[in-house]
């Protein structure tokens, strides 16, 4: 078979951006240089295109089933959402049941993925309450690949709540174990008191679910967390932080060794929470909520310094039909779509509008998420050697996002008529075109299960 050679496109690199061509053979990348298109090859004209590592995102929830609804994006639907965005690999999250074996957990999600992903994916567990032989099974799932384990502070009534005292004995085995120990930081009791106190005034509706999830208990859930990962050594991984003063902390502990990372999403770097009084308060229900512009003010500003570790999309499908009319945000399922949109939104925000570097932002994207997540040098990156994912982007042409145009199963998107500069002109998986000028056209067969190593062990 003839090799795929990207010609003339801006590529960026870890070295730089240089423009230059990329030859693809046998799924990996076989040369970065100049002039490599032979008579035999087949050619992309790249000209004028971004070139770029193909997207790891590091959060997603496809197949998400809670005890009130199940997500319309599964694997094929959230997969195909993917390849539209330049996503060429996901990291998913698989629920484990109470006291369920962790390895059972994994071993009940893989067939959802297996045969029905147009990209390539791994996964992290989330871990809720252990059965008696947990830390056996850590190690097991370790050894299988799952090296990133996430606990939740709130929602207690559940099987996704983590106590106290299982999330400190989970820091100190995962820390021995090279896992990665990730938190959805929100205090619960406080949670549970701001509901409460919204309730007795009758403010039981959608655009009450800000204020039922205060800052505060972002800000106290992640101080706990942090105090656990300098007692125990432990590294710790803060998935989308929503406050400034959050992430503001997570730097304050990593000056002093400990081994903490924040993550953020794009819909905390856009909205503030007047969208609240909207008429479409539905299409932005996601925990943790929409912040006060300050907020979001400073949270971008973060990015812009540098101070975030990574950015994920936390995908989470649901229908706005799901959510229905007249809901309580109680009893709300909360998840807002966006794998599809990830990079044009970030590109839009953060490099159109010349706040940052193109390479710095697909950094974010990319190469760190592969590297936190143990997936460094084969994934994330674009170099000799590495698996053939790309992403080209065409950043001419400006327009306002339309939702009937996105390949996921929720069938809206909170940017909806918002302006997006650019677009995906290509995505490739593995030297595979999976998605080309609006048209996904990868197979399910085509995406594999990639292990994870274990963190902080080294890539190549
Ligand atoms: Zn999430």
């Amino acid at each position: 078979m003839a090799d795929l050679v990207i010609q003339g496109g801006d590529v960026v690199t870890p070295d730089g951006i240089r423009c230059a061509d990329v030859r693809l053979a046998n799924g990996l990348i076989e040369a970065v240089a100049p002039g490599l298109a032979g008579r035999d090859d087949e050619v992309v004209d790249a000209r004028g295109l971004w070139v770029l590592p193909g997207l790891v995102d590091c959060h997603t929830h496809f197949g998400l089933e809670n005890n009130m609804m199940r997500t319309l994006d599964d694997y094929a639907a959230g997969s195909a959402a993917a390849a539209a965005g330049g996503v060429t690999t996901y990291i998913n999250f698989v629920p484990q049941a109470r006291e369920e074996n962790l390895v059972a957990a994994l071993e009940r999600e893989m067939p959802q993925a297996v045969g029905h992903s147009l990209v390539d994916f791994a996964f992290h567990l989330s871990f809720g309450t252990p059965g008696p032989s947990w830390q056996q099974e850590l190690s097991e799932l370790a050894g299988l690949g799952v090296t990133s384990v996430k606990v939740y502070t709130t929602y207690r009534d559940t099987s996704y709540y983590t106590t106290d005292w299982n999330w400190y004995q989970l820091l100190e085995a995962a820390g021995k174990e090279g896992v990665l120990v990730q938190v959805h930081a929100e205090n619960d009791a406080i949670i549970a008191g701001s509901s409460r106190l919204l309730a007795a005034a009758g403010q039981t509706s959608l655009p009450f679910h800000g204020r039922s999830r205060p800052e505060a208990a972002e800000i106290e859930a992640v101080a706990r967390g942090l105090g656990l990962a300098l007692s125990t050594g432990a590294p710790i991984y803060f998935v989308h932080l929503s406050s400034p003063r959050s992430v503001a902390l997570v730097r304050q502990f990593r000056e002093q060794g400990v081994t903490a990372l924040a993550e953020v999403c794009p819909h905390h770097l856009c909205f503030d929470d007047r969208l609240y009084q909207s008429p479409q308060v539905d299409r932005y229900i996601m925990t943790p909520p929409l912040r006060p512009a300050t907020s979001v003010a400073g949270l971008r500003e973060q990015v812009v310094a540098g101070q975030i570790d990574a950015i994920g999309s936390d995908h989470c499908g649901y229908a706005l039909a799901q959510r229905g009319a007249g809901r309580t945000f109680a009893a709300t399922s909360p998840g807002i779509p966006g794998v599809e949109t990830l990079w044009p939104v970030l590109y839009t925000q953060f490099v159109a509008s010349g706040l940052m570097d193109v390479a710095s932002v697909s950094n974010l994207v990319s190469r760190a998420p592969a590297e936190w997540f143990g997936l460094g040098g084969k994934k994330g990156v674009i170099a000799v050697g590495a698996d053939a994912d790309l992403l080209l982007y065409d950043p001419k042409g400006r327009a306002p996002l339309n939702e009937a145009d996105l390949h996921g199963r929720a069938g809206y998107s909170p940017w909806h008529g918002h302006e997006i500069q650019g677009r995906v002109v290509r995505t490739i998986s593995r030297g595979k075109t999976v998605y080309r000028n609006g048209e996904v056209c990868g197979s399910p067969q085509h995406g594999r299960y990639v292990p994870c190593r274990r963190f902080g062990s080294r890539g190549g």
